[in-house]
């Protein structure tokens, strides 16, 4: 089953106006002389600076995305912003359930479900993250607690088309140490399979997994060559057009 690889790049909290949209131009630029890419490209700026960032790209295949939004369309919530504003500001994607959203803001797997339903039904395609953290991963619990969090975070009627899965082992995150390449294989081939018995096998096999942890250049292509990775998730190394373009050069973009 073909998966389009999925490049996708997560800027956090950086980005101030002017290096988001020269960042996003300098991206841009390389993606269109890239022609037809055999990969999909994705972009996830603050919030503050997807509309700049969203003209920037402009004429480029590369999709734009938010990291979280509220599951209500609107209301008494300060702070927080809608599925439906996302879309408004051109946004095709959110990042959901990050576990940096997850311990920062004790967001749950119930929660970040409902956040789900709310941007699918906006017409947003979500990117819900899970992982283990290094004590569960010393607990033997990495698989366990994956699977919880596929079980909890992603709604019974999502979809191929409407879903993707990061997994980011939280110690990975933003430390330059990564999982072997059999551990990221094993864990994907088991996370595939509980989304066969939650979503069906058509869905499953069609569903892109991600992974998500100090990927570089250097790494790239030996995590984006395992049979169930379909793409990756880039902190650090997305707010450099050189290294982010390399790492999807590096995997066969
Ligand atoms: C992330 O935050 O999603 C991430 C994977 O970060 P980094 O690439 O910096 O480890």
């Amino acid at each position: 089953m073909a998966r389009k690889t999925l490049i996708a790049g997560n800027w956090k909290m950086n980005g101030r106006l002017a290096d988001g949209v020269d960042l996003a131009k300098g991206i841009a630029a390389e993606v269109k002389k890239l022609g037809k890419p055999s990969c999909e490209f994705l972009v996830c700026p603050p919030f503050t600076i997807l509309s700049s960032v969203k003209k920037a790209l402009r004429g480029a295949k590369v999709a734009l995305g938010a990291q979280d939004c509220h599951f209500a369309e609107k209301g008494a919530h300060t702070g927080d912003i809608s599925p439906l504003m996302l879309t408004d500001l051109g946004c095709s994607y959110v990042i959901l359930g990050h576990s940096e959203r997850r311990a920062d803001h004790f967001e749950s797997n119930e929660l970040v479900n409902k956040k789900a339903v709310a941007a699918h039904q906006a017409g947003l395609k979500t990117v819900i993250c899970i992982g283990e953290t290094l004590e569960q991963r010393d607990a033997g619990k990495t698989i366990a607690v994956c699977s919880d969090q596929i079980l909890g975070s992603v709604p019974d009627d999502s979809t191929a088309a409407d879903t993707v899965i990061a997994y980011e082992p939280v110690w990975a995150i933003g430390t330059g140490k990564t999982p072997t390449a059999s551990d990221v294989e094993e864990v994907h081939a088991a996370v595939r399979k509980v989304l066969a018995k939650k979503l069906g096998k058509g869905n499953a096999n069609k569903m892109r997994i991600l992974y998500g942890g100090s990927v570089k250049p250097s790494n790239a292509k030996e995590f984006l060559s395992l049979p169930d990775v379909d793409g990756a998730l880039i902190g650090g190394a997305s707010l450099k057009v050189e290294d982010f373009m390399a790492i999807a050069k590096n995997s066969g973009c």
